[in-house]
């Protein structure tokens, strides 16, 4: 296949770009070869300012905000019509309840504007696909029949899963002929997938809070979903393997950390393992997309490796990282794997679905 590129850039809105997500897909798509942010949006208490007033002292990234959006004039998201007329499609990143958020994407979705969304609420609605785009890509398929189901033509919702999977699903699915049957993982989150930095949330410099909520069922949950297959217009989660995780929320700024063990019913060699992560391509690589890491999985061959302030920035943020394979007394083998939150597992991720929906011509300029 080859990827339908844009004769032009199309023109984007970032809905809830004064958060922290939102200034990601800001500082991300800052010289983007495809897409122009044209239009930001968020709250009321947002709306009508210039958008560097509206963050004030807010701004999170390491790198400055951009030149270009300071002086935009912030929209209120809840103005549908008004934000979708200026553009071709939308990033979406806002802060609601689950409810108000299925709304509002739906409502951007019914002006025929493809919502790109970060956000959990659509995960589990049937015909909303929830993709790794080098994962599961054929399940974009699905939204011919959302489209039916909201009665558009382009509009339509996607979504990217939890970032705690990406530190470990990855590795799994270049596994997948090996049939993997149980999976234990534990994972070491950042404090940056909670919105927050040190700065704000002090009480996690020396410390480890043993929960985050609501992060174990989805970190379960949600490898089985991308597994799934389409059945009569709906996506159907895979049965197996079986997936247990504990959540622990460390000080760390950025970067999700996975100790993994698993089952195989066909038990892979190490050299098989190693082979099949170093040679796992997907369809962004085929298509050369611009944010598609060249290498998707890298292995570590040193003891200390992966480690989150090395090597958390892997391909611009894009890359997933594993170390310490070694055959296991319980299981039949285990290993550790790193991906970066905020990029890969959030705004990165959703910007390369982006452009593989431009690439299969499900995004186009309106
Ligand atoms: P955040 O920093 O609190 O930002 C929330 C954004 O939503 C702001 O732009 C805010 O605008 C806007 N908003 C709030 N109330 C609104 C309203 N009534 N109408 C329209 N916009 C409204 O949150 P975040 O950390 O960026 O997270 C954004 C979403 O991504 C959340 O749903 C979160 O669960 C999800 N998420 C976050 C992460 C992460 O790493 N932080 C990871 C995965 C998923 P104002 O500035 O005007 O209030």
């Amino acid at each position: 296949m080859k990827a339908i590129i844009p004769e032009k850039k199309l023109r984007v809105g970032v809905i809830g770009a004064t958060g922290m997500v939102g200034q990601r897909f800001i500082s991300l798509l800052e010289n983007h070869p495809w897409f122009d942010v044209v239009t930001l949006a968020a709250s009321p208490r947002s709306a009508g300012k210039r958008y560097e007033d509206a963050v004030g002292d807010r701004w999170k990234m390491p790198t400055p905000m951009p030149e270009a959006v300071k002086d935009m004039i912030v929209y209120d998201a809840s103005e549908v019509e008004k934000v979708a007329a200026t553009c071709d499609f939308v990033f979406s990143a806002v802060d609601l309840k689950k409810d108000e958020i299925r709304a509002i994407e739906e409502a951007y979705a019914k002006t025929e504007t493809p919502v790109v969304s970060n956000n959990s609420a659509h995960r589990w609605t049937p015909d909303v696909p929830m993709v790794v785009p080098e994962l599961n890509p054929q399940h974009y398929e699905v939204i011919e029949f959302q489209k039916k189901r909201l009665g558009t033509k382009r509009g339509f919702i996607t979504c990217k899963p939890n970032c705690s999977i990406q530190s470990y699903t990855p590795m799994l699915h270049a596994l997948k002929e090996f049939e993997p049957t149980v999976v234990v993982a534990t994972t070491y989150q950042a404090i940056s997938g909670a919105g927050k930095t040190f700065k704000d949330w002090p009480e996690m410099i020396d410390n480890v809070i043993p929960y985050i909520g609501g992060e174990e069922e989805k970190s379960e949950q949600e490898p089985l979903r991308i597994w799934g297959h389409i059945e009569n217009g709906e996506i159907v989660k895979a049965s197996s393997p079986i997936i247990t995780t504990q959540c622990i929320r460390v000080p760390v700024s950025d970067g999700h950390t996975a100790a993994v063990f698993v089952n195989f019913k066909k038990k892979p060699t190490k050299e098989q393992i190693l082979e099949a992560w170093k040679n796992f391509k997907g369809l962004p690589q085929e298509l050369g997309l611009p944010s598609a890491p060249k290498q998707f999985i890298t292995y570590f061959e040193e003891d200390n490796r992966p480690q989150c302030k090395l090597d958390r920035e892997i391909e611009g943020g894009m890359g997933v990282c594993a170390g310490r394979l070694r055959e296991d007394a319980v299981y039949d083998w285990k290993f550790v794997g790193l991906s970066h939150n905020t990029k890969r597992g959030a705004a990165g991720g959703a910007i390369l679905s982006a452009e593989l929906l431009v690439a299969k011509g499900y995004i186009t300029a309106k």
